[in-house]
């Protein structure tokens, strides 16, 4: 029997894995899909300073090589229908170890993640579907659908935003689904560098009016499209459409190969309980909450979620007791409601609801070039409050 056994070998997963190993328990980690199998996509960019740490706490070095391969940049532009409404240039960070933050795909990240992971001593098992569990009391029994089997003291799931196990534990998801969809798309760099800033265009004159969001990452940009609700997603993600509008975005000459398009449909759920009725189970990352992307929320309170409950087992394995998997459930949730709400704001912000909400906007994009302080509004809203209220737990996640 082992001490513990992660579900899920994604970026949640493995930081678990690596937060166990690091506290000397020893982890097993499950995953469906083959030790080749290439996931697509940028996804997740932006891995926040609290994230750099925490990896950097798991295995020294590890945050600080994820940031070496990262692009940090330091220029943030903001346009409301072709008028730029604010920029500004931030000073780079002297002295501190590591950057506010690194952007590069999330396979690269959990590139990094899996080379550490084994070498801190996890045992990854790859096409390990886990379709059943069954917890008691005294343990926790996964199988595969192939048959195999696997028993541990404590499961940490993190297979992602149709976890098995959280269904197999009979755990619901509270909240709004389908809430409203962007498509996503990964360019290399092309001939001529792209500037290195973030920028964010409200209602793009030659986008039908549409919100757009260029993000660089290490050797490309993504550019993230928020769909009208009465789109359909199709228009938007044919090679043609993307090759038309894409060069609305930016110019011909920034323009490499596109490597990957995606339509995505977020929702806003959180589970209702992160730990099963036997106290053995614990939910994190996407199995547990599913934000939309705004303020990059999911991988990085993801990885907290991962740190915690490695701590939580860690401690319920050494003394006996799952008072730190009942701590672990009240306090990640509370930091998932919390960044609910930041999200919930933010979406609020990028595609109102109210007609008064609508016409606050409109004012604010005619206003802005006058008037500073809405220009660094209209900046920081589709990101969500910074420090949502009555935190608890560490970090800003
Ligand atoms: C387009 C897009 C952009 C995003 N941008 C950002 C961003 O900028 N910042 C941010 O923080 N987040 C972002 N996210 C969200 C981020 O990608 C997710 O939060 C992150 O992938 C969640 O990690 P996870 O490990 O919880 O789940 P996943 O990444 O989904 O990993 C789950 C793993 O479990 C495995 N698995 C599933 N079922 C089983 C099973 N039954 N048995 C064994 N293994 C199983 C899967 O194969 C997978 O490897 C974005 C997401 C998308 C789609």
């Amino acid at each position: 029997m082992s001490p513990v056994v992660v579900v899920g070998a994604g970026p949640v997963g493995l930081t678990a894995a690596l937060c166990l190993c690091a506290l000397g328990i020893e982890v097993t980690v499950l995953e469906k899909r083959g030790r080749d199998a290439v996931r697509p996509g940028s996804r997740a960019l932006f891995v926040h300073n609290d994230s750099l740490q925490l990896l950097d706490r798991a295995q020294r070095g590890l945050g600080t090589e994820i940031a070496e391969h990262g692009t940090t940049w330091h220029t943030r532009r903001t346009l409301f229908r072709g008028r730029e409404v604010y920029s500004k240039t931030y000073r780079k960070p002297t002295g501190a170890e590591l950057p506010p933050f690194a952007s590069l795909r999330q396979i690269d990240t959990e590139r990094f993640l899996l080379r550490a992971a084994e070498s801190a001593g996890a045992d990854v098992v790859w096409d390990a579907d886990v379709t059943r569990v069954s917890a008691t009391d005294a343990d926790v029994t996964l199988e595969a659908g192939d048959g195999r089997s696997w028993r541990s003291h404590y499961v940490i799931a993190a297979d992602g935003a149709r976890s098995a196990v959280r269904s197999a534990v009979g755990i619901a998801l509270a909240g709004s689904r389908a809430l409203g969809s962007h498509v996503v798309v990964d360019v290399s760099a092309g001939a001529r560098p792209r500037p290195l800033e973030r920028s964010y265009h409200y209602a793009h004159p030659a986008l039908s009016g549409r919100n757009v969001l260029t993000v660089p990452f290490t050797g490309g940009f993504q550019v993230d499209l928020q769909c009208r609700p009465d789109d359909d997603p199709d228009d938007l993600t044919a090679e043609a459409a993307v090759a038309r509008w894409i060069r609305a975005v930016v110019d011909e000459d920034e323009i490499g190969d596109v490597l990957w398009v995606s339509h995505y449909q977020f929702m806003q759920v959180i589970a209702e309980r992160f730990v099963d009725a036997s106290r053995r189970v614990l939910l994190a990352g996407e199995a547990a909450h599913l934000f939309p992307p705004f303020g990059a929320r999911g991988m990085n309170s993801g990885m907290a979620d991962a740190e915690a409950a490695a701590r939580a087992v860690g401690l319920a394995l050494t003394c006996g007791k799952r008072t730190s998997v009942e701590d672990y459930d009240r306090v990640r949730r509370e930091a998932a409601r919390r960044n609910s709400w930041a999200v919930g704001a933010a979406l609020r912000h990028v595609a109102p609801p109210s007609p008064f909400g609508k016409m606050k906007l409109a004012l604010a994009g005619w206003l802005a070039p006058h008037v500073p302080k809405i220009g660094e509004w209209l900046e920081r809203a589709p990101y969500g409050p910074r420090r949502p209220p009555r935190p608890g737990g560490r970090g800003r996640y």
